[in-house]
């Protein structure tokens, strides 16, 4: 009876062993088959080529995929990539040239580069500038990089010689009444903001060109007047507002009526175009009498993220 027992539990512990060694072997055959897997994702990958666990999980959730299996196929350890793809206005066609010009402007800040890849202005003023796309109404983009054809027609009326003085003969129709609007405000604050300088012709624009060119050679007049065809001024959307005797163009940034401008233009659709600073990104030097309409939405978001219409114009409109 008793043998018969003990014969018993003894095949009872041997069939539980083997059971028991079974299972371990099945657990490490998945443990084993996991690992493997684990070893084929971008997470593992990524982690091996050296990057943290934060950069992986970022990389993995904001990278684009090919890009991604780029990386992970040259091995490339860059944590510049995740930096630039933290900036605002980062566009994902754009990270080479980003990362490019980063490494040879270890100066600038992420923004900067970003803001200067975006708008071209890694290249020089001029170089491969294209006709700019005339479709746009008002926001339409005339810089060192996209110019105007000649014959190019803007919606043209009179200005009122109340509000103009005679180099302000003609601005676009939408831009005008924008302007009077604006006008009329600040007027009832006190202020005179009056027409200077509206619409040029290519014509004119290019006498000007020519006529510092003819006086002191190409790279003083690049300096000081537009080419032709990449004056804002032929759009017709641009008002430069008339300094009077208590100021110059030096010191205008002082007056009051520069003030209201900073302050209250957006709400008319208009932007200080040539902002402070920004020469490296707009190609010209602070102009703080020249206005551009762009119309209320644009300005007001160019006026709360302060960013210059270049960079709008490259960030959400695009071209
Ligand atoms: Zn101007």
């Amino acid at each position: 009876m008793n043998k018969k027992i003990r014969i018993k539990t003894g095949n009872v512990i041997i069939a539980v062993g083997i059971l028991v060694v079974i299972i371990v072997a099945i657990i490490g055959i998945f443990k084993w088959k996991e690992k493997l897997d684990y070893q084929k994702t971008d997470e593992y990958k990524l982690l091996s080529i050296g990057y943290s666990e934060e950069d992986t999980s970022f990389l993995i959730d904001n990278l684009d995929k090919d890009y991604l299996a780029q990386i992970i196929k040259d091995k490339t350890l860059d944590e510049n990539i995740i930096k630039f793809y933290k900036q605002e206005y980062f566009l994902e066609k754009n990270l080479e040239d980003y990362l490019n010009y980063a490494k040879e402007h270890d100066d600038l800040t992420f923004s900067e580069v970003v803001a200067i890849i975006n708008v071209g202005a890694d290249k020089d003023w001029y170089e491969d500038s294209k006709e700019t796309d005339t479709t746009k109404g008002s926001s339409l983009l005339v810089n060192k990089f996209n110019s105007l054809p000649a014959d190019y027609q803007p919606n043209l009326v009179k200005t009122s010689n109340w509000y103009a003085y005679p180099d302000a003969d003609e601005m676009d129709e939408e831009a005008y009444y924008a302007y009077i609007s604006m006008y009329n405000a600040a007027k009832e604050e006190g202020f005179n903001i009056a027409m200077y300088s509206t619409y040029r012709p290519y014509d004119e624009q290019e006498e000007i060109y020519n006529d510092y060119k003819a006086a002191y050679g190409s790279e003083y007049a690049d300096s000081y007047a537009a080419r032709p065809g990449h004056s804002e001024h032929q759009t017709g959307l641009v008002v430069d507002v008339l300094i009077d005797s208590n100021y110059t163009r030096e010191n205008f940034d002082t007056s009051p009526q520069f003030d209201w401008l900073i302050n209250n233009s957006y709400k008319y659709g208009f932007i200080l175009r040539y902002p402070k600073d920004k020469e490296y990104i707009t190609g010209y030097k602070y102009e703080s009498w020249h206005y551009r309409y762009v119309g209320v939405e644009i300005a007001t978001y160019i006026y709360e993220h302060n960013i210059t219409f270049d960079e709008y114009y490259a960030y959400f409109i695009g071209g």
